[in-house]
């Protein structure tokens, strides 16, 4: 049940016809894991603790750097050389009292993260990085946990929703790239427009919300996103019967 003070502070999208209390007391029980907390983590983070879901856990291994700022707005000038997660725990637990927060600085692998994952009913890749989200995607499949994926390169981004039992997952539409191509490019960044990880971050946190709430979403559909000329293409994908994905959980 919703208290009167949830009423009232969730009372915007409560009145939707496709929320609802309903909807707001699905959201309030939903445990959100977020692996990063940069460019997408950033949107992301703030649009789902806002939202009032019930508890969020972020997983990031970095510092605040200057050119971080030009799109990762969560944070601020006064905090450069600061943990981001802790930047992060304390800017959302002000944005919300309500929602847990809970973040963790840790280099993130397919073993460091297994520790995370009790109780989550959804991981979020908000990464940088190829091995990430092909890691993020396998931890979804092999736990049956439900995932978001987004990737963005200087105007451009794609995203994607995975229900492991049911849809493709990124293994699926991706082919695994050679393992000199995954890692992040420290000495050779990717151009990046602010705006791009703020829309597909936040097209992120529209999907948690919306996979919740029943509501159409991204499963089996890639959403590619072109900010140069503004189109949203969505391509429908099917899962490989020989993908990690289609093997007996
Ligand atoms: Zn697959």
């Amino acid at each position: 049940m919703l208290t009167e003070e949830q009423k009232k502070r969730y009372s915007r999208q409560i009145i939707s016809p496709s929320i609802g209390e309903e909807g707001q007391e699905k959201l309030s029980k939903l445990r959100v894991l977020q692996v990063g907390a940069g460019g997408l983590g950033s949107p992301c983070s703030l649009y789902l603790v806002a939202a009032g879901i019930k508890e969020l856990t972020i997983l990031d291994n970095d510092v605040l750097d200057i050119s971080n700022l030009q799109r990762q707005i969560l944070y601020n000038e006064s905090q450069l050389r600061g943990v981001k997660v802790e930047l992060a725990k304390d800017i959302l637990s002000r944005l919300n009292s309500e929602v847990q927060v809970h973040a963790f600085k840790d280099y993130i692998d397919e073993n460091s993260i297994k520790k995370y994952l009790k109780g989550q009913d959804f991981i979020i890749d908000c990464s940088d990085n190829l091995k990430t989200k092909f890691m993020v995607n396998k931890v979804a499949v092999d736990n049956n946990m439900k995932c978001v994926i987004a990737g963005i390169k200087d105007f451009y981004g794609q995203i994607m929703t995975i229900n492991p039992k049911t849809s493709a997952c990124y293994q699926c539409v991706f082919p695994v790239p050679e393992k000199e191509d995954t890692k992040a490019p420290p000495g050779n960044p990717l151009p990046v427009i602010g705006v791009t990880p703020g829309i597909l971050g936040t097209l992120e946190a529209l999907e948690v919300l919306k996979t919740t709430l029943n509501l159409p979403n991204l499963e089996n559909k890639l959403l590619m996103v072109n900010l140069l000329d503004l189109s949203f293409n969505i391509i429908k994908v099917v899962k490989d019967e020989h993908c990690i994905c289609s093997k007996e959980l």
